[in-house]
């Protein structure tokens, strides 16, 4: 949420973080699932800066071989839960917040492309939040750095943040 207080520049930074961390999440948990992608961000021109994101990203995918629906759940879903991890107030980034904030994380952190991706790959929402918070548990704990990573992402990040297709950033993927 974004206060009326943030000096312009504040907003932007603020909107840079999220969107890079965002963005980073979608191509991590595809990785750890054997689809490759890239992600990217960009400056928007909006005129509204409080109400709208002045930093806004995308991620792709190659999506051959298909992936499962499964998978295509937790990377849509995976964007929202990397914001939450990389989120320096929250400690504990547990399946139970998770679950509790729900509904907020709808009205916030996911665009409709990524709630189309997660109706596709789950019947029940609140299960692909659980299968992508497991997921992204996994990574923290097989990869130590990878909280560290996404912050670091939302830290320096701009243009380009994260390629599993051409190599550079994701050097830490398996
Ligand atoms: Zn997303």
């Amino acid at each position: 949420m974004k206060l009326k207080r943030m000096k312009l520049k504040q907003v932007k930074e603020f909107d840079r973080r999220g969107s890079a961390t965002h963005e980073a999440g979608h191509v991590v948990v595809a990785a750890v699932l054997g689809v490759r992608g890239s992600a990217h961000i960009w400056e928007t021109d909006t005129r509204q800066p409080y109400q709208e994101k002045t930093v806004i990203g995308t991620a792709s995918f190659l999506l051959f071989p298909r992936p499962s629906k499964r998978t295509l759940g937790a990377v849509g879903i995976a964007g929202a839960i990397a914001e939450l991890m990389a989120d320096p107030k929250i400690d504990d980034y547990a399946s139970q917040y998770l679950i509790e904030d729900w509904e907020e994380l709808v009205g916030n952190t996911l665009s409709t492309t990524d709630l189309s991706l997660i109706t596709k790959g789950w019947k029940a929402r609140q299960s692909a939040a659980d299968k992508t918070q497991e997921i992204l548990t996994d990574f923290a704990r097989q990869h130590a750095a990878i909280r560290e990573e996404l912050i670091e992402i939302g830290d320096v990040s701009d243009g380009t943040v994260w390629d599993t297709v051409h190599g550079g950033p994701a050097s830490l993927l398996p």
